[in-house]
């Protein structure tokens, strides 16, 4: 099954992943929840979105103010988000296609992804 196109959501930008819960001992995971980390997929996540993400609305392309800046407006596609720096993205980044797993690495597959194997673009 081929993946669908990235709807530029943002969201996988938004997580940072500190690693896998099973790898994990309780007092490593309970110092992570006492440091506002969440549990999610199996996954230890802390939402910290990465500097390089570039908002902006989909009607016109104008930059995105801090008003625009809503879940929902996110969720729905009004807003978009970027990578300012595309051509010369981490590898890691590159590496991301819509899979938990890939040459090694672990990846948080957000809900809203489109690229995410049998979802449909939003
Ligand atoms: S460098 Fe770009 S692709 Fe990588 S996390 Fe930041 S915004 Fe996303
Ligand atoms: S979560 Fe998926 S759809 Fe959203 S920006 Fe990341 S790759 Fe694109």
């Amino acid at each position: 099954m081929t993946s669908t196109p990235c709807s530029q959501c943002g969201e996988c930008c938004r997580w940072l992943v500190l690693g896998e819960i099973q790898e994990m001992s309780a007092d490593e995971r309970r110092y992570h929840a006492l440091r506002g980390a969440t549990e999610r997929q199996g996954l230890v996540l802390v939402e910290h979105p990465c500097t390089m993400l570039e908002y902006y609305r989909a009607e016109d392309g104008a930059a995105a103010g801090a008003g625009d800046l809503t879940d929902d407006n996110l969720a729905r596609g009004i807003v978009r988000a970027r990578c300012s720096v595309h051509g010369k993205k981490p590898e890691v980044c590159r590496l991301y296609e819509g899979k938990r797993r890939r040459d090694g690495m672990v990846f948080y597959i957000p809900e809203r992804c489109t690229m995410a194997a049998g979802k449909k673009k939003q």
